[in-house]
């Protein structure tokens, strides 16, 4: 069986959020696991080529649209799977993978639908008779569209994952001109959406199989609430979708091998070394007095991570007994107002902007991460979280409810809310949580050694690939 993980970021060559996380260690882990596995992603600007060592296979794929053609350069790089990357600067050789503070690139469906084509054309090409394309979110969404229309004798299969229904590639409608999509797509039933034209759509249409990333997502997008004007779509083909429960990178994120963090440890040396690495952080970034609970927020500064209750709620936690850090980026308002109030409070860290290595050393030193995201479809922080033997605080939504359970119940080893405006009485449930030493540890000991990782996802994946394909 020949799989094909298409995708616009791939972990560790290009990150923006939980979608490279993912689709790297599918990749990763299907290969291992014996399927022959080739990768594809565009080779943008912030591609390290040396580090890595991709490097060009002297091939040229040429696709016509937007009235004119586009060339991509196809690098090559090789582990247990085969990644190719797709080179052309005009497309992808920008600063920014999507969109830049002010916004998206507004040429975003030209970017991504020459990019789908030329996966096509390439496999074309060279002969690479691919049995499953699995595609992410809106942005290779189309790739299942032009395989049925374009290319008719190819017997390939489409599963298609959203990562995220918020964000769904929508584009005026005379996309389907410039993407050589043909007006006959342009309905109801296939990619048109309030007069215009909605990627992620034509993913659900036309691709085999959907899958997304967490069981209870799976049943909240078929509601008006979650579905952002799609759930009326997902429910006539909710019998091709399924909920994955999305896993990390047990050796990408792992306490007991990872170099950015203060002192190394694991399940057993926990009790020894994660105060170490609290004491180190507080220091290194100001933060005063080992004994106070340290929370952490890590993410995008977007509506959906529940920054507005963090916002709203910024006083009540400055004069909690707690220290606070926060990192993250994203929206303009967001940044401004973290901007604005960076040296306010005492007990509260801010940085503004991505940082892996930073985000590291808290998920080692904190004692709790706040998740409250408004709605979260698997979300991958709370799992890194555990994994470093920090505790979560989050809002009972999407992955989060099935990943997490409350302390109130047998065998929980975290802090639920149901109502947002019961966030700031969670954090207090930690405090208190936090003043119990032994339950601490105990609950500790036992989220390190509770089981994300993204194997378990990989073996669904599997079995959804040997029925599409042998029934
Ligand atoms: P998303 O909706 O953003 O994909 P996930 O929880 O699925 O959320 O994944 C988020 C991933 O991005 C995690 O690996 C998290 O550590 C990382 N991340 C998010 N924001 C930042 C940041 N500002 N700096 C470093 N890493 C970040």
């Amino acid at each position: 069986m020949k799989v094909a993980i298409v995708a616009s970021e791939i972990y560790p060559f290009a990150k923006t959020g939980g979608l490279a996380d993912m689709t790297g260690a599918l990749t990763k882990e299907i290969a291992n696991k014996g399927i022959r596995t080739f990768a594809f992603m565009p080779l943008y600007k912030s591609v390290d080529k040396e580090k890595f060592g991709i490097k060009s296979i002297d091939k040229y794929i040429k696709v016509y649209l937007n009235n004119r053609e586009y060339i991509f350069e196809i690098y090559k790089y090789t582990d247990h799977a085969t990644y190719f990357f797709f080179k052309n600067d005009e497309l992808f050789g920008r600063d920014f993978l999507y969109s830049t503070p002010e916004g998206d690139y507004p040429d975003n469906d030209i970017r991504f639908g020459a990019f789908n084509l030329a996966v096509l054309e390439f496999v074309k090409s060279e002969n690479i008779s691919i049995d499953i394309f699995h595609i992410h979110d809106w942005q290779t969404s189309l790739l299942a569209v032009y395989l049925k229309e374009k290319y008719p004798d190819v017997k390939s299969k489409t599963i298609l994952t959203i990562h995220n229904l918020a964000y769904q590639g929508i584009f005026d409608k005379f996309t389907i001109e410039r993407l050589n999509l043909g007006w006959h797509l342009f309905h109801m039933e296939a990619l048109e959406f309030w007069d215009k034209v909605n990627f992620l759509k034509g993913g659900i249409v036309f691709s085999d199989i959907i899958t997304t990333v967490s069981p209870t997502y799976a049943k909240e997008i078929l509601t008006p609430e979650y579905g952002y004007g799609l759930d009326g779509v997902l429910r006539k083909y909710s019998y091709k979708l399924f909920g994955i429960i999305n896993g990390i990178d047990y050796d990408v994120w792992n306490p007991e091998t990872d170099e950015y963090i203060y002192h190394k440890y694991c399940w057993r040396t926990f009790e020894q070394y994660k105060p170490l690495n609290k004491k180190e952080f507080l220091k290194e970034y100001n933060l005063k007095d080992e004994n106070k609970p340290l929370f952490i927020f890590i993410g995008r500064f977007a509506k959906q991570k529940g920054v507005d209750l963090i916002i709203e709620n910024i006083e009540n936690l400055a004069s909690r007994n707690i220290n606070l850090a926060i990192l993250g980026s994203g929206d303009k308002g967001y940044n401004d107002f973290f901007s604005s109030i960076i040296s306010k409070y005492p007990n509260i860290y801010i940085e503004v902007g991505y940082d892996e290595p930073l985000s590291r050393k808290m998920y080692a030193s904190a004692d709790f991460l706040l998740m409250p995201s408004l709605f979260e479809p698997c979300g991958l922080n709370q799992m890194i979280a555990m994994r470093y033997g920090t505790l979560v605080v989050a809002h009972k939504t999407g992955g989060l409810a099935d990943t997490i359970i409350d302390i109130s119940e047998p065998n929980g080893y975290g802090i639920l809310f149901e109502n947002l405006s019961d966030f700031i009485n969670a954090v207090d449930r930690a405090i208190l949580l936090y003043n119990d030493k032994e339950r601490m540890k105990k609950l500790i000991k036992e989220v390190m050694q509770l089981d994300f990782s993204l194997e378990k996802t990989a073996s669904s994946y599997i079995r959804l690939y040997q029925n599409l394909i042998y029934g």
